[in-house]
């Protein structure tokens, strides 16, 4: 018995404002074969956001209706927008052998797990909720309203962080980026 191939498909995910996005630009230095899959969203572009290469901004019709066609692996709505990973960012490089990561919220990250379930699955975690609302407030690209929101689903993503397969706590930024490191290196050394 051989069992499934192992996956190279790698979902991050943990509330907004733990340091998802630092986490995996820091980790693709170290580890420069991983692809990072372009996600989706209803989202307007934030100032030096560029369409196609930190999203694919969409309007929501055009979500919607690709949503029909049945184009998304997973998406969520999140804070009033919707999100969401197109199957074409991931599935060519899979089957070409590539490894991808998702940087992506709770309730898609779900949908991954019940999907793919060979899929590893890793949840950044802040050492505390008070670190969010101060890295979120630092960031200066969210109101104080839209805050506000993100911080109340942080509470109830957070209370997900058990049914992922690892955890990683964004206490220190090399300490995490270093334990983050050694999960995947180790997952793709299992699948050469
Ligand atoms: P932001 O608006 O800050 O760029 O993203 C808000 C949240 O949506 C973050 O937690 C981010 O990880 C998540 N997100 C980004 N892309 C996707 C996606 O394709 N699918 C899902 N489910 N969440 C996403």
């Amino acid at each position: 018995m051989s069992g499934p191939p192992p996956s190279k498909v790698f979902v991050i995910t943990g509330p907004s404002g733990v340091g998802k996005g630092s986490l995996i630009s820091l980790l693709r230095h170290r580890i420069p074969e991983l692809e990072l899959s372009t996600s989706a969203t209803t989202r307007k572009p934030r100032t030096g956001e560029q369409q196609g290469v930190d999203y694919h901004f969409l309007d929501e019709r055009e979500f919607l209706d690709r949503v029909e066609r049945g184009e998304f692996l997973e998406h969520a709505a999140y804070s009033g927008n919707h999100y969401g990973t197109l199957r074409s960012e991931v599935e060519g490089r899979v089957e070409a052998g590539h490894p991808v990561v998702l940087e992506i919220e709770v309730q898609g990250a779900r949908q991954v797990a019940a999907s793919m379930p060979e899929a590893v699955q890793i949840f950044i975690a802040p050492p505390e909720l008070s670190t969010l609302k101060l890295r979120l407030e630092g960031r200066g690209t969210d109101s104080p309203d839209a805050i506000a929101r993100r911080l109340e689903v942080a509470e109830e993503e957070l209370a997900a962080r058990d049914e992922f397969h690892h955890q990683v706590v964004n206490d220190e930024l090399e300490r995490a980026l270093d334990e983050l490191e050694a999960i995947v290196r180790s997952k793709l050394s299992e699948s050469r």
